[in-house]
C-alpha cells in the first residue's frame, strides 16, 4: 500500500489533545485543586424544552410500525431544510431549499466539501483560524496561503488583488478572535471571488451571537454571494446541539466551472458518501425553528452573552486588551507581561486552575494572544473571573 504522505505534514496532535493532556498532567499532581474550563469550546447549558419534546416525540414514533423510519434523503428531510429556508426568509435571504444539506455538523462538511475542489487548488486562510481549515487542506496536499489577522486590521483581513486564490475561508464572527465582518466588507470579499473565478467556504458556526445590525449573519446578504459562496451552520453553539450533533451547508445551485455544478456535485458526493442525520436528531433541529424553540435558545444565548461580559470587565478592571466578547461568545486577550501563548497557559493554569486556549494553536498570529470561552456554567466563569482578577492584580 501507499500511504498519504500529506499526514506528515500535520501537526502530531490537535491542540485541544494538546491541552487537554496538560490539564490531564496538572490535575493528577494536584488532585485536590478545582479546574475551571474556559478552554475548549463547548456549551454547557442543557438541550431547550422544546428541542426534547421534539426529541421524545421523535424516539416514540421509531418505537410504533406506522410511524418507524428507516433511512431518510441523505440530505436531510424536507421538514428541517423548509424550517432553515424560513429562518434565512426572516433574515430576508432567498434561498431554494434542496440548496440546503443537513449535516451532523459543520465539521464534517468543512471537510467533506474539499471531495469537490481538487489537489492543485491554491487555498487562502486567515491566520489565526479554526485550526480545521488548514489540516484538511494539508492533509489533501493542497498549497495554503495565509492572510494576516492582526490587531492592525482589527483581525478582518481583506481581500488583496495581487493575490490569486481558488478556495477562500472566511469564518465570521470569528473563532478565535470573536472578529466579525460587516455586510459591506464581505461583498467586497464576494466581489473578490466572483472576479477571480474563486469559491469562499463562508463559516457562520457563531452567528447567533451577533447582536450589531451592521454585522453579518449570513454571505447572503451581500450581492452576489450565490454565484460564489457556500455557508456552513451548526445547531452546536446555536442550540447546545455539540453531543446531538446537526448542522447545515448552504451549497447555491449557481456556483458552477469548467460546466460542472457545485450544487449537484455535493448531492452527488453526500448520496454517495453519506446516509444522513437521524430522524429523531432533524426532528429536535426542527424544534429550534418553532416560536417556542427560538425563545428558549436566546435565553441560553444571552446566558453566555452575559458570560462574555463578564470576562470582559475582568480585563477591563486589568487593563488587558482585548477584542471579541460582544458579537462572540470567545474572549481574545493579549497574553499580560508579554508572555508567549503557552507560558500564558502554563501560567495560568499552574497559579490560578484555570484553562483556556493558547492563540499560537491558532496560527502563528495568534501568538501572544489568548482565548477565553463565554460557554462556561455561570459559576464557574465568575470563579474563573475572581482567581484571574487575584492573580494578574498580585
Ligand atoms: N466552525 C467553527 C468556527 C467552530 O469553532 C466549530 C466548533 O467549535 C465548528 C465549525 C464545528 O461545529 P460542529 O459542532 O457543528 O461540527
Amino acid at each position: 500500500m501507499k500511504l498519504n504522505t500529506n499526514f506528515a505534514d500535520i501537526a502530531e496532535s490537535y491542540l485541544f489533545s494538546d491541552i487537554a493532556h496538560k490539564v490531564n498532567a496538572y490535575t493528577a499532581a494536584h488532585p485536590e485543586k478545582k479546574v475551571l474550563r474556559l478552554g475548549i469550546g463547548d456549551v454547557t447549558l442543557p438541550l431547550a424544552p422544546a428541542v426534547i419534546s421534539a426529541l421524545h416525540a421523535a424516539v416514540d414514533e421509531m418505537s410504533r410500525k406506522e410511524t418507524f423510519r428507516g433511512y431518510g434523503p441523505e440530505q436531510g428531510y424536507d421538514f428541517l431544510r423548509d424550517s432553515i429556508n424560513g429562518y434565512y426568509k426572516s433574515r430576508g435571504v432567498e434561498l431554494d431549499s434542496d440548496e440546503i444539506f443537513i449535516s451532523d455538523g459543520a465539521k464534517s462538511d468543512l471537510g467533506n466539501i474539499l471531495d469537490l475542489f481538487s489537489a492543485d487548488n491554491t487555498v487562502l486562510v486567515p491566520d489565526p483560524v479554526y485550526p480545521v481549515y488548514v489540516d484538511t487542506n494539508t492533509m489533501a496536499g493542497r498549497k495554503i496561503i495565509y492572510m494576516n489577522a492582526t490587531a492592525e486590521n482589527s483581525f478582518l483581513p481583506m481581500p488583496d488583488y495581487s493575490v490569486d486564490a481558488d478556495v477562500i475561508y472566511l469564518c465570521s464572527p470569528n473563532n478565535p478572535t470573536g472578529a466579525a465582518y460587516s455586510v459591506s466588507q464581505l461583498q467586497e470579499w464576494v466581489d473578490y471571488a466572483n472576479a477571480k473565478g474563486a469559491v469562499i467556504l463562508y463559516d457562520a458556526a457563531y452567528e447567533c451571537f451577533i447582536t450589531d445590525d451592521s454585522l453579518a449573519r449570513s454571505i447572503y446578504q451581500t450581492k452576489g454571494a450565490k454565484t460564489c459562496a457556500i455557508e456552513f451552520c451548526s445547531f452546536s453553539k446555536t442550540a447546545g446541539f455539540t453531543g446531538t450533533r446537526c448542522g447545515y451547508t448552504v451549497v447555491p445551485k449557481a456556483i458552477a466551472a469548467q460546466g460542472m455544478n457545485v450544487n449537484k456535485m455535493w448531492l452527488r458526493r453526500q448520496t454517495t458518501k453519506f446516509n444522513g442525520v437521524p430522524y429523531i436528531v432533524q426532528r429536535a433541529a426542527a424544534a429550534v425553528f418553532t416560536e417556542e424553540g427560538q425563545r428558549q435558545i436566546k435565553a441560553n444565548i444571552a446566558v453566555y452573552q452575559q458570560n462574555a461580559r463578564i470576562i470582559a470587565d475582568c480585563m477591563d478592571e486589568l487593563g488587558i486588551w482585548y477584542t471579541g466578547g460582544k458579537n462572540s461568545p470567545y474572549i481574545w486577550l493579549r497574553c499580560p507581561k508579554g508572555m508567549t501563548s503557552w507560558k500564558f497557559f502554563d501560567y495560568l493554569l499552574e497559579n490560578a486552575g484555570v484553562v483556556g486556549t493558547p492563540g499560537a494553536g491558532f496560527g502563528k498570529n495568534g501568538e501572544g494572544f489568548f482565548r477565553l470561552t463565554a460557554f462556561g456554567s455561570r459559576e464557574v466563569t465568575e470563579e474563573a473571573v475572581a482567581r484571574i482578577k487575584k492573580l494578574l492584580s498580585e
